[in-house]
């Protein structure tokens, strides 16, 4: 304390000055900001709008923006505090080396030498692909075209994807195959002009809660819920169908038996736009409403309701998040979504649509823009056509292009342990806490010679394991675009200069290719972030992803506006694709495609009796290296807990807020707080898996979809112990 306080001259007054804003009313004079900066908030693929207070170069507030098409003037608990993430304790500041044993100060011209120098070294060693980058869906879609480019380009390796395959890879080959392409084909205003809706696995009030704004405003709608836990969004319900863990496939098929049987498919677009019906109308004959009674645990009373509402729907949406997508069977639970949604002709109108909603902010942006799961704006990897198209526009041999995509993230943590990648460049994700099964992972970290980690957070577990550290600026720093779940590119803006040393990841790649000795071939006159946008506009032009007639000035402008857009169109209202029945197939039929239901990969037995299911909650984002400095939503949620039902802790003898482990056959964590709840069904537990100090992934497995490889997150088999008898 100063002695002017003391001794009473200095009374704080300023300190807690009040004054009046014009958002908020009387507020703290500290936090009244000289200018508010519109952007789109960096959390999660809702995409909303969000203004960011200024007051002498300082983040001070956020409010909505007011007249965003998104939100609408609304913001949830992240939201609105999220200039906290800005100056929180844990950025990272400095460019870090790790020099005997310890990472240590260097300066980014040292840093980057070294980094190509012993990539360079790796490669050379052991050839091209023993290059690993593992990226994110946090980026602006400009830095995720601008590292598409170094990696293939001037890396020369295709071992590249992005914890998108984490969250929304089997929404990716589910459309790919059902529809020939990527691209969720709906709107958020189907949430409002759609009477039926479907939710499966989407816990929106959670997850993506603004969306919840839609439904409320959608009085007449029927809402159906299908989830294994009573979730917020479940309470919201006109029906909730609590259906065993992972029998939503069974359920599915199900209702496209009930729709072929009772006359309730829409012939004439069957026959017009798709193909493979016979097929399907076989294949389900046997997803008899007692055999998916059996499966699924639904009554089949519940089963005909959901199938004839959705069957007699003037407009039906299904909307879907990670309860579909994390599982063995994503891939196939996406197709049999978009199966339903052709038998009935429910796509490319208003109010009906099959619809994913998507994770993080711009995991759309590095699916249109990236190399990870296809070329450039969605172009297919193996089509000639589309490989000559992309090369004569870089002015590049064909040969530089991948023929095929290359490993996947688990694949790339695989190809770790068995020292296959020996190099590995870790872009804005957090694996040691959102990878299944931390076992194989640290396994896999160890085998490598060389680990760079690029984040704007510091230290996270994964920096800590790193031999460079590169500070990247975030989300309030850097200036681009984000598309959020419905196709909507919005722009991102500067509000405040990087903390200390910390750069723009667009810079940090501009700097890589510069010592590499390809800045100008790869990035021909390239200065801003807006060159990147111009060159990704043409690239993107005539594609289904198309942004040629988008462009910053537009964004300034609208707001925010959905892709397609070829230039010379106008955006008008909500957009959605496939209006005309054209699929992009190669004979513009969409595919109905038939997988069959199977249990999930490891079933509870009287060893590991529990079935454990991970999830989100509102306060957090994923590994909470951004909210967890963040007071608000810190504070509304502070450390995990265990979800379990009353009926099975009497059993176990344990009671609400015992400390209880949870254990599996790949590891165990200790100490968590058990809530008794009926929101989660006996038999199951739930767990939320944004807690580094008590990683529900140490117990979760390395199951994956063999098409997208994303991992089976929700389900699998725990003991449940009270801490105090384990020790
Ligand atoms: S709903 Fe998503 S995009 Fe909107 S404020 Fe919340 S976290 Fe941000």
């Amino acid at each position: 304390m100063k002695w002017q306080q003391l001794v009473g001259l200095d009374n704080l007054s300023e300190e807690y000055a009040f004054g009046r804003s014009d958002s908020t009313g009387y507020t703290s004079a500290k936090k009244i900001p000289d200018v508010w900066v519109p952007t789109t908030c960096g959390y999660c693929s809702v995409g909303c709008g969000i203004e960011i207070g200024v007051k002498e170069g300082r983040a001070v507030a956020s409010r909505p923006h007011a007249s965003h098409p998104v939100n609408r003037g609304k913001l949830c608990p992240k939201g609105l505090s999220e200039h906290y993430t800005l100056e929180s304790e844990n950025r990272a500041k400095y460019p870090l080396l790790k020099k005997n044993g310890k990472l240590v100060r260097v300066d980014w011209d040292e840093a980057l030498s070294v980094m190509v120098e012993r990539f360079r070294a790796t490669q050379a060693k052991y050839g091209p692909e023993s290059l690993g980058v593992l990226s994110t869906g946090q980026l602006v879609t400009e830095e995720f075209y601008t590292l598409g480019k170094l990696v293939q380009l001037g890396f020369g390796t295709n071992n590249y994807d992005g914890n998108t395959t984490l969250c929304m890879a089997s929404a990716v080959s589910g459309y790919k195959i059902s529809f020939g392409s990527d691209g969720p084909p709906g709107a958020y205003e189907d949430l409002e002009k759609a009477d039926v809706i479907l939710l499966i696995g989407a816990n929106l009030a959670d997850n993506h809660p603004i969306l919840c704004q839609y439904l409320e405003a959608n009085r007449g709608a029927t809402v159906i819920v299908a989830d294994p836990r009573v979730s917020k969004t479940a309470m919201m319900a006109d029906l909730h169908l609590p259906l065993k863990p992972r029998s939503d496939l069974a359920l599915l098929h199900g209702i496209a038996h009930i729709l072929i049987q009772c006359n309730m498919v829409d012939r004439a677009y069957v026959d017009a736009h798709t193909a493979g019906f016979a097929e399907l109308e076989k294949f389900v004959a046997r997803y008899t409403p007692e055999y998916v009674e059996e499966i699924t645990g639904l009554s089949q009373e519940q089963i005909y309701k959901t199938a004839f509402a959705y069957g007699r729907a003037k407009a039906g949406f299904i909307g879907w998040t990670m309860g579909v997508n994390h599982s063995t069977l994503g891939t196939a639970t996406v197709n049999a979504i978009c199966n339903l949604a052709l038998l009935t002709g429910q796509i490319g109108r208003a109010g009906a649509s099959p619809f994913s909603v998507t994770g993080q902010c711009n995991a759309m942006g590095t699916r249109e823009a990236g190399f990870t799961s296809s070329l450039p704006g969605y172009r297919k990897f193996d089509n000639p056509q589309d490989r000559a198209e992309l090369s004569a526009m870089w002015g590049v041999e064909e040969s530089r292009l991948p023929l095929k995509r290359g490993l996947a993230y688990p694949d790339i943590v695989e190809a770790a342990v068995a020292k296959k990648i020996r190099a590995l460049w870790i872009i804005a994700t957090n694996p040691l806490v959102s990878f299944p099964n931390q076992d194989v992972l640290r396994h896999g970290l160890s085998n490598l010679e060389f680990l760079v980690v690029q984040d704007g957070y510091h230290p996270t577990p994964t920096t800590e394991l790193a031999d460079l550290v590169l500070p990247a600026a975030i989300w309030g720093e850097k200036e681009g675009t984000y598309t959020n779940s419905e196709r909507r590119v919005s722009k991102v803006n500067k509000a405040v200069e990087p903390v200390a040393e910390a750069r723009s990841d667009f810079n940090i790649f501009l700097a890589v290719a510069e010592k590499l000795g390809c800045r100008e071939e790869i990035y021909p006159g390239w200065t801003t972030v807006e060159d990147a946008f111009n060159e990704w506009r043409q690239v993107s032009r005539g594609r289904l992803c198309d942004y040629s007639g988008i462009s910053y000035a537009m964004l300034a402008e609208e707001g925010a506006v959905q892709w397609p857009l070829p230039e010379g169109s106008m955006p008008a209202g909500s957009s959605r694709l496939y209006a005309d029945g054209q699929f992009q197939t190669a004979d513009g039929r969409a595919k109905l495609v038939c997988v069959d239901w199977a249990p999930f990969p490891e079933q509870p037995n009287v060893d590991y009796p529990f079935v454990l299911n991970t999830g989100r909650t509102v306060e957090h984002w994923h590994t909470r290296t951004k909210t967890r400095e963040v007071p608000i939503p810190e504070r509304l949620s502070p450390r995990a807990w265990l979800e379990m039902n009353p009926r099975d802790a009497r059993k176990l003898n344990l009671r609400s807020h015992d400390s209880v482990d949870v254990i599996s056959r790949r590891g165990r964590v200790n100490c968590v707080e058990l809530p008794l709840t009926e929101i989660t069904a006996p038999g199951q537990v739930f767990m939320p898996f944004h807690f580094a100090e008590t990683n529900v992934n140490e117990v979760t497995q390395d199951a994956f979809d063999p098409i997208s490889r994303e991992p089976n997150y929700k389900q699998c088999a725990v003991i449940v112990a009270s801490s105090e008898a384990n020790r």
